[in-house]
């Protein structure tokens, strides 16, 4: 079969079980999600959203995060894996946020990944659910499933987002994304793939399946 023909299949599985799903990053408003977004980096939604039931309540806007500084905000997301990172990098997003784009958050990719800790995964996922912009944002669960597909063979997510950009290009792109990273979340996961019941069982070459 060929690589066209199994994409329009899996698009119609995946969509069918997560088409009309929404992000799992809890948030009031697109600064709070922006947030989410870069605090979920190699941390999960729901320990992200445990977090920042607490920390959420403190910080509605970028003049919060600047009047709260860094270790304020450092002692609120400490439970959170690399938090001095990610609290340095919060704390000056909120400036920039604020000094450079005039309280407005910046609506392309190449603005956003200007702003500390905003990577290219989290500027298409920040779009994505902000303006449903086609992107289809690598993270890991996308990287692994692409590649147990066969939809790509790269050995890292960078080289997957470059070779997907070629690949996905129609309207329905940002709904794949999702559904790719629910998919790979909760069915395809890294160590035991539910191959047994997975709906595209008929269509994937993957060698390890988990059969058992
Ligand atoms: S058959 Fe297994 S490896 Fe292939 S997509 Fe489904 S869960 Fe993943």
């Amino acid at each position: 079969m060929k690589k066209r023909e199994r994409i329009e299949i899996i698009k119609k599985e995946l969509f069918s079980i997560y088409g009309d799903r929404e992000i799992e990053l809890d948030h009031e408003n697109n600064f709070q999600l922006l947030i989410a977004i870069i605090m979920s980096a190699q941390a999960t939604d729901k320990w992200v959203n445990k977090v920042n039931q607490t920390f959420f309540q403190h910080l509605k806007t970028p003049q919060d995060g600047i009047e709260m500084w860094e270790e304020a905000i450092r002692e609120h997301i400490k439970r959170i894996w690399l938090f001095r990172w990610k609290s340095k990098n919060i704390h000056q997003t909120c400036l920039d946020i604020v000094n450079i784009y005039s309280w407005e958050i910046p609506n392309t990719i190449k603005e956003l990944t200007k702003l500390p800790g905003v990577g290219i995964k989290t500027a298409k996922v920040y779009l994505w659910v902000t303006t449903n912009a086609p992107y289809l944002a690598v993270d890991t669960h996308v990287h692994r499933t692409l590649n147990r597909l066969w939809i790509v063979k790269t050995k890292l997510p960078l080289q997957t987002d470059k070779a997907a950009e070629k690949i996905f290009t129609d309207d329905d792109t940002a709904k794949l994304h999702h559904s790719l990273v629910l998919f790979g979340r909760y069915h395809c996961i890294a160590r035991k793939p539910k191959c047994k019941t997975c709906p595209l069982l008929h269509v994937c070459p993957y060698k390890k399946k988990n059969l058992d």
